[in-house]
Formats: structure tokens, C-alpha cells, sequence
């Protein structure tokens, strides 16, 4: 009964702090938190986030009993705060309500600003302020906000306006004026009138006049919406737990919208684009909330040297620039003075970038949110090692806080020079993302989808986007907009998602419904044509510009060797040409856990060889296929080997299924016919005889190379001979020979048998020798049960979790697709298990088998190849598991080093 569940803050004081973010959310612990450190923050309390969940357990009257004492209680601490009276005509108390889960989710949840309002009070603080326009301007924007949040009156998915704007635009057009701050106090009158009437037509119900019934609404409105599709969406995306919930905050009004001395505007302490050690921001005089990132009017710098950058890529004439969009250091210098020690403050107390919110309400400052801010990959990366190098941090936590998946962006790729000097930019924006990107023009977040389902690649260009985007945001290459800033919603959106973004490209003229924009009045640019946008230049360029690879930077390589220094597992490649193993090692791989043979059997004449090989009658015409392949395949192996000198390369034996190499359509028949000399019905039958019902579990791995001995002998031979070839020319090789699909220790055997003496045969034959490793794939439960059998043989493991998968969950690799959607949207599964690794199932497995063979051979090297190589969460649990090493494609590399690092530091703590 008497479990706390709402915490005060104000004047110094708060009953929560910054490590409660579980209870208070981000927003509340860190208001909270300014609070006890002696910043300016309007009094306020929080209700937990446990609240939230009782809310969903119990449902909405329950809950307001429970906490009913508690919120008049608080409610009057905020009275006593500001000497008002929530509820008074004369001198009402004006709070916002706003929502904060633990980490923050933009966009994603609805605030309410100026509650408490109604036809009385609205005289009341006019009367009180002496500034009518501001009372009037107040309440029609609670009315709209209060009304889209609480009242469910949100403009729909797919009408671009909603009707709060679309009488608000009828009003500017019949008044001939632009912007929100040109209307009169009689208009303002007016929308409110207008406004009330919308929502009795629409909902059928009176606007809320009570103060404590548009309070309740509100606080049930903002538990509400962590159940919105947009909110679930979000939780999706970066996988936070539903069972989180969220808190809400109420809080004393402060009012940018007062006139010319008051503002309101957002900021960072570094630039969140490229990692910069800069103070940067945007605000707008008389204005609220979000009117900075809604990109309502063309936001102002916080800094004259923002300021001054700002108006260059803008094209804006420094005259221009003074009068009509002076930095906040000009307009109000004491202001910004203020705001620039406390933003050095924040930073230095968080020991991280952060992302604030202020208000500045008749020449005071007051600070309304920071949180960490979120940053592009590269600024991630930056911000780091440009703070261990401040002394800031240590190098731990330099690791501890890259997001791995982040460094994904530093690899990303940007315009192809050579493509760039024949192309010109048909106009520009602001760099709000980075990296570059070409894809056709779509303008809805639904067509995005539409056109990436039949393997397009889009630009979402949009005049502004907003959380409904998030979709087509989220499968487009790059976003543009045409209105917005810097932290405009689709920059903020993207960033996070490491995706190029140019916002605020003016010159853009987008008209949604023929699909069409215009650009400058001069170019025409329609659905499905291409365009190109470079999100650090801000440049936008109309038609395809091909791509090529990020460089990497001096930051980056400090972060690798950092991640080296602290990590345990090794990080091998899975690579299978000699092109893929030089961006593997370029990346930093230590090696090749996994060389697929069978892709090289692909190209050019090693085709026809094979499938002569595998359509041969007998033996003997196996052999005489298999002696055209070898010297194909021995060059192979030279070419990744020396690539990869001085470190180990693990080839994997023939795997697949024979029925893949084979041609079955006719003219691959009638060909291979005419090779071999033999009928094309004699081939026809061949290749129907290899076809098997389920081939996934038939005639494939190392059955092959039991069935037809000669395949790994001639396999053995290639790998050994190349690896004695390289070592006459003074490279050093360390082949390791794989046997795929081992489920018996004797079929094993039987394989090593093979290798070992074809090796012995080759040593003599060349009066010289090499090293070499036998080991197996550990894929098949029954091989993991056994391993401490084929330990005694093997002299490493190397579990193939893609195969383990689908024979332990019984799920078909190919089929997978028909349920599994189906599945991870009930919740039957939380994860693909193809993607991220079982630890419950496919896991112990992995344990259990690496413990067995460990017991019969100490030194037994086991490693991991599958799909979830480079995965962070699974890397996680082969690092506890005591693994060697993971493998995974060479372009995640860097994201498993950084991530076997962090898994270290994360087990010795
Ligand atoms: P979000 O989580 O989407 O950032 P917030 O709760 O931070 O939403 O609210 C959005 C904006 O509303 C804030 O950036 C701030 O400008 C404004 N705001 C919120 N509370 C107040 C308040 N008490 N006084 C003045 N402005 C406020
Ligand atoms: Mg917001
Ligand atoms: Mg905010």
C-alpha cells in the first residue's frame, strides 16, 4: 500500500537521480538529477514506470485510485513552487505532461504543453502576463495538442495534414500571412473557436474545460501510447522490452512563446553528425516546444560560428544572416552565455555528448531535458576517443560504449570519385547524416515498402517526416526533406539508424499527390527516377551514382586496436576468394574460419569439370574429372593462402548436395552431353537420379567424401600442394583441412584416414612437408552429444550454427520463411534463431559439446562459423562459453572484434 510511485523535483531538490532510469525513465531521473546539481528546471514530479505497468495489469481506474493522493499532493508542491493554483481562474498553474521510458524513444511519445488552460483561465494569465497574444497562442496550442493526444484526433496514416493544420493554413490564407507568428490575437481566437467545434464534430464530445479531467486524460493518454503501433514499432526496431513501460512527467510550464525575449530550442554538446568537439544547436524566438524540430519555421544556430556555417551551405548573405537568422549569442548573449557553461557542465558531469532541451521564457533560461545524445557511427567513434584523449574517460568505457552494429556506418559506402566529376548537384540542403546513397525516388513511407519488397532501392524524399515515416525510413537508403534542421525528425531518425539524410534542401518543391517535385523550378523529377544524396556535403544530385567503399580513419583504427588489446576471442573471416580474404585482413582478421570450397567450383571452366565429375559413370571417370579440377583448385587455394600469410586458413571439404553443381534445364544437358561424349537422355537420367526429397538431409558433407573417396583425396592434395608450393617461395601457410557434417566419430575417422594418407603420399612425392590441422564441423546434434568421441580425433571444432539450427529446432533453412514472420509477431519466438543464436537450445550445445571435447583434449580449438559469427548478442555467450574464436563475413569483422572486447571486459567485471 504504501509503495512509492510518484518522486518530486524542483528548487534544487529532487527525490530521484540519474541512476533511476529504470523507475523514472531517461527524462525523469535526469530531471531529477539537474535538479540536485543546481541547474534552472521547472518543478515537476515524475510517476514511475512501474505505474505504467499497473496501468496495462490493471486498467485505468485502478490505477488513478492508486495514485490519486499522490498526484494532488504533488501537484501542490508545484503550486507552492510558482506561487499559482492548477484549476484558478486568476492565476492558474500551467503544467506540461510528458512521457519518458528508459531510453528515449523520439518521436515516439506525445507531450502535452500548457494544461491546465480552459476559457477562464486563458483571461487569467493574459491578464497576468499583459500579453494577450501569448494566452491566446497558449491555449490554441494545447487545445491542438491536447486534442491530437488525448482526444485521438491525430491526422490518420495516410492524409498528409491534419485538421488542426488544415484550419490553421485556411486561417494564414485568408489573413494572406506565412508564418504561425504573423497571426493576431483575433485569429488565435478564432482557432480556438474553430478548434473546439472540429472536436465536438469528430468525437461527438465537449473539450475537456476542468483542469483535473484534461490532467488524468493526459497522464492515461501518455500510458496509452507506449501501447501505440508507433511505439511498438520503435521497441521492435531496437529491442526494447515491452515489460519497460514508461513514466510520466508533469511539470511547471515555462513559456518560450512570450514575445521577443523568450525562445526555445535543443542542443549538443558535440556534433552528433561527425563527432566534432563543437557546441551546436538550433532555437526559434517566440515559439514552443517542438516548433525547433518540426521544422515549422527555418530554426537559428545557438552559436555565431554555427551561425556563420549555417548561412554559407544556406547560400544566405551574412546581412541576410544578422537580421533575419542571428545566433542566439547575438540575439540574447546573456542567454547564451548562461547556456554554454551549463551545456560544459552537463557534459562534464555525464562524461558524455549530450542532447538537451531548453526554454528560454522572458530572458531566462531554463533547461527541460538532457539525455545522452545519439550520434552517427562516426561520431560515435570520435566522441570516444576524443574524450579517453580528454581525460574524460578510460578505455574501457571507449569500448563499452561504441554500439558494434554502429561501426557499420564507418564501413558504408560514399560516391565513387571518378562518378562525381561528371555529375552536378541539382541542389542542396544541410548534412544531416552521413555517407552516401542512390536509389529511386518514392515519397510515402508504404510505396518505400512496396518498392523494396521487389528488391529496389529507394530515397524516401519527403517534405517533413514524422514518426508514420519510420517504415520507409527504415528500408530506404537515404532520406531527403525539404523543410527541417539539423535535428529535424527525419535527421535525428536517421542518424539513429545510420542512415544518409539531407534535410532542409528548400529547393525542393514536392507535390504528393502526382508524385512529382520540382527542384529550383527547373528540374522534374517523378516516382522511380533516380537521384543520389551525399548526407555529409548535403548535396543532392539527380539520377545513379555509383558507390565504393568507406575509407577508414585514423579514430577508427584506435577503437580496433583498443578492442584488440581487451579482447579474448580471436576474429576469423569467413571468406572464400582471395578478394574476400584482402578485405578480411584489411579489416583485421586473424584468420579464415571458414573457406567454402564449393563456391569455388562455380566459375568459369571448373563447372564443367565438376559436373563431369559428379555425372562420371564410375570411379574411374570421377578421377579423370577430378584431375582437371585439381590444379584449378590448387591455384585457388594458392591465392587466399597467401593473401592470407602467416595466419590460419580453414578449409571446409565439399558439402552441398551433388543436384546443386548439375545442370537441369535442357541446354545444360545437352552441353554437358556433348563434353562427355554421351547421350543427353544418359545425362538427363544422371541428374534426375541425384535429385532427393529432402537434400538438406541426404547426400551431402562429408557422406560425400565417404561415398567417393577420391573427391577429398583430390581436395587434400589441392590444399597441400598449394600450402608446399607457397612454402618453396618462403610463405608461411597454416592449412586447416574441415570435414562438414560429422555425426559419427567413425565417419569422421574414415575422412582423416583420407587426408592423412594422401598427405603422407604428397610428402613423399615432394620430399617436403607441412603442418596441418584435421578438425570437423560440429552441425549435428548427435556430433555435439558425442564430441568427446570425435575429440579423440579431432583436433578442432568448428560449430556450423547454421546447420545446428535448423537440426535442432527441426526448422528447414529454405522454408523457414513461411512461419517464422508468423511466429516472431505472436511472440512464439522472440528472435530468428537463423539470425541471433539460441542460447536456451542451439547454445547449451554448443557448451555441452565444447566441455566433452575439451575433457578428452585440453588444447582443442572450437570456434564458430555460422551465420551468428558476428553477431553481439551471441558473441557474448561464445565468450563466456570459452570459445577460441568466432568467424563471420569479412565486412563484420570489425563489428565481432569490437564486440569480443566488450564481451571481455563484460566477463571480468
Ligand atoms: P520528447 O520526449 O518528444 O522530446 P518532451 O517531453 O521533451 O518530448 O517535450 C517536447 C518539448 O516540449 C520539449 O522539448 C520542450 O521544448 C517542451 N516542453 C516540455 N515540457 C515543458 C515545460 N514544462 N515548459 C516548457 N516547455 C516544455
Ligand atoms: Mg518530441
Ligand atoms: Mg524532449
Amino acid at each position: 500500500m504504501n509503495k512509492k510511485r510518484v518522486y518530486l523535483f524542483g528548487n534544487g531538490d529532487a527525490e530521484g537521480k540519474a541512476d533511476m532510469r529504470d523507475l523514472l525513465g531517461g527524462k525523469g531521473a535526469n530531471l531529477a538529477e539537474m535538479n540536485l546539481i543546481g541547474l534552472p528546471v521547472p518543478p515537476g514530479f515524475t510517476i514511475t514506470t512501474e505505474v505504467c505497468t499497473e496501468y496495462n495489469q490493471l486498467g485505468k481506474n485502478a490505477v488513478i485510485e492508486l495514485i490519486k493522493l499522490e498526484v494532488e499532493e504533488s501537484i501542490k508542491k508545484i503550486e507552492e513552487a510558482t506561487s499559482t493554483k492548477f484549476g484558478d481562474r486568476d492565476n492558474p498553474c500551467l503544467v506540461s505532461v510528458r512521457s519518458g521510458a528508459r531510453v528515449s524513444m523520439p518521436g515516439m511519445m506525445d507531450t502535452v504543453l500548457n494544461l491546465g488552460l480552459n476559457d477562464e483561465a486563458v483571461v487569467g494569465i493574459a491578464k497576468k502576463s499583459g500579453n494577450e497574444r501569448f494566452a491566446w497562442d497558449s491555449y490554441r496550442r494545447f487545445v491542438q495538442m491536447y486534442s491530437d493526444v488525448v482526444l485521438g484526433m491525430k491526422s490518420n496514416f495516410k492524409s498528409e495534414i491534419g485538421p488542426f493544420e488544415k484550419i490553421i493554413e485556411e486561417v494564414k490564407k485568408i489573413r494572406g500571412v506565412e508564418l504561425d507568428t504573423e497571426l493576431t490575437l483575433t485569429d488565435l481566437k478564432e482557432l480556438v473557436v474553430k478548434f473546439k467545434i472540429a472536436v465536438k464534430k469528430q468525437t461527438g464530445r465537449d473539450f475537456p474545460n476542468s483542469p483535473w479531467e484534461q490532467l488524468w486524460g493526459a497522464i492515461c493518454a501518455v500510458f496509452d501510447s507506449w501501447m501505440n503501433e508507433r511505439a511498438i514499432l520503435y521497441r521492435q526496431m531496437y529491442r526494447i522490452p515491452e515489460e519497460w513501460g514508461t513514466a510520466v512527467n508533469v511539470q511547471a510550464m515555462v513559456f518560450g512563446n512570450m514575445g521577443r525575449t523568450s525562445a526555445t530550442g535543443v542542443a549538443f554538446t558535440r556534433d552528433a553528425a561527425t563527432g566534432e568537439d563543437i557546441f551546436n544547436g538550433e532555437y526559434l524566438i517566440n515559439a514552443q516546444g517542438e516548433d525547433v524540430v518540426a521544422g515549422i519555421r527555418t530554426p537559428q544556430q545557438i552559436t555565431i560560428e554555427g551561425s556563420k556555417r549555417w548561412a554559407i551551405q544556406q547560400g544566405v548573405s551574412e546581412e541576410e544572416r544578422k537580421v533575419r537568422y542571428p545566433s542566439l549569442e547575438e540575439s540574447m548573449p546573456e542567454c547564451a552565455k548562461d547556456l554554454i557553461a551549463i551545456q560544459q557542465k552537463l557534459e562534464n558531469y555525464f562524461k558524455d555528448m549530450q542532447d538537451l532541451e531548453f526554454t528560454i521564457q522572458d530572458g531566462k533560461l531554463w533547461l527541460l531535458q538532457t539525455r545522452n545524445g545519439k550520434r552517427t557511427g562516426t561520431a560515435m567513434v570520435k566522441i570516444a576517443i576524443d574524450m579517453l584523449k580528454q581525460g574524460i574517460i578510460d578505455e574501457k568505457t571507449v569500448l563499452l560504449r561504441q554500439e558494434p552494429e554502429k561501426l557499420d556506418e564507418l564501413l558504408h559506402p560514399v560516391f565513387k570519385r571518378s562518378a562525381l566529376a561528371s555529375v552536378m548537384p541539382i541542389t542542396k540542403g544541410l548534412p544531416a547524416s552521413p555517407g552516401a546513397a542512390t536509389g529511386k525516388i518514392v515519397f510515402h513511407a508504404e510505396e518505400a515498402e512496396e518498392f523494396v519488397a521487389k528488391g529496389e532501392k529507394v530515397i524516401l524524399c519527403r517534405i517533413e517526416t514524422s514518426p508514420e515515416d519510420l517504415r520507409g525510413m527504415a528500408v530506404a537508403e537515404g532520406i531527403v526533406t525539404a523543410r527541417g534542421g539539423m535535428t529535424s525528425h527525419a535527421a535525428v531518425v536517421a542518424r539513429g539508424m545510420g542512415k544518409c539524410c539531407v534535410s532542409a534542401a528548400n529547393d525542393l518543391q514536392i507535390d504528393y499527390k502526382s508524385k512529382k517535385m520540382v527542384i529550383g523550378g527547373r528540374v522534374l523529377l517523378k516516382e522511380g527516377d533516380w537521384i543520389s544524396l551525399n548526407g555529409s556535403t548535403g548535396l543532392v544530385y539527380a539520377g545513379k551514382i555509383e558507390t565504393q567503399e568507406a575509407e577508414l580513419n585514423d579514430d577508427f583504427s584506435e577503437i580496433m586496436r583498443l578492442a584488440d588489446k581487451y579482447a579474448r576471442l580471436e576474429v576469423r573471416a569467413n571468406a572464400d576468394t582471395p578478394h574476400d580474404a584482402m578485405i578480411a585482413r584489411k579489416f583485421g582478421a586473424q584468420g579464415i574460419g571458414l573457406c567454402r570450397t564449393e563456391h569455388m567450383f562455380f566459375e568459369g571452366d571448373k563447372i564443367i569439370a565438376m559436373r563431369e565429375m559428379i555425372l562420371a559413370k564410375d570411379e574411374n571417370g570421377r578421377r579423370y574429372a577430378l584431375a582437371k579440377l585439381l590444379p584449378l583448385q590448387r591455384a585457388d587455394f594458392i591465392g587466399i593462402f597467401e593473401v592470407m600469410e602467416g595466419l590460419p586458413v580453414t578449409v571446409r571439404l565439399l558439402d552441398p548436395p551433388l543436384h546443386e553443381f548439375v545442370p537441369h534445364d535442357e541446354i545444360g544437358q545437352k552441353e554437358m552431353a556433348q563434353v562427355m561424349g554421351i547421350s543427353y537422355e544418359e545425362i538427363h537420367n544422371r541428374v534426375e537420379s541425384l535429385l532427393e526429397q529432402n537434400p538438406m538431409l541426404g547426400l551431402r558433407g562429408c557422406r560425400l567424401g565417404n561415398l567417393y573417396p577420391e573427391i577429398t583425396e583430390m581436395q587434400t592434395r589441392a590444399i597441400l600442394e598449394a600450402a608446399l608450393d607457397l612454402k618453396a617461395k618462403g610463405i608461411e601457410t597454416y592449412p586447416e583441412i574441415m570435414v562438414p557434417l560429422t555425426g559419427i566419430l567413425y565417419e569422421f575417422l574414415a575422412q582423416r584416414k583420407i587426408i592423412d594418407d594422401t598427405a603422407k603420399v604428397i610428402f613423399e612425392e615432394r620430399k617436403d612437408k607441412i603442418d596441418y590441422k584435421v578438425g570437423t564441423m560440429i552441425e549435428i546434434p548427435r556430433a555435439a552429444l558425442t564430441a568427446h568421441r570425435i575429440a579423440t580425433s579431432a583436433e578442432f571444432f568448428s560449430f556450423g550454427t547454421n546447420d545446428l539450427t535448423q537440426m535442432t529446432f527441426g526448422y528447414s533453412r529454405d522454408d523457414v520463411a513461411k512461419f517464422l514472420p508468423m511466429y516472431l509477431e505472436k511472440g512464439i519466438l522472440k528472435d530468428d534463431p537463423f539470425a541471433v543464436l539460441d542460447q536456451k537450445g542451439v547454445g547449451q550445445l554448443v557448451e555441452l559439446a565444447t566441455k566433452r571435447g575439451r575433457e578428452v583434449k585440453k588444447e582443442l580449438k572450437c570456434g564458430i562459423c555460422g551465420e551468428h559469427g558476428g553477431e553481439p548478442r551471441s558473441v557474448k555467450f561464445y565468450e563466456k562459453v570459452g570459445l577460441n574464436y568466432v568467424s563471420c563475413s569479412p565486412f563484420r569483422v570489425p563489428i565481432a572484434r569490437l564486440a569480443a572486447s566488450q564481451a571481455a571486459i563484460g566477463q571480468n567485471k
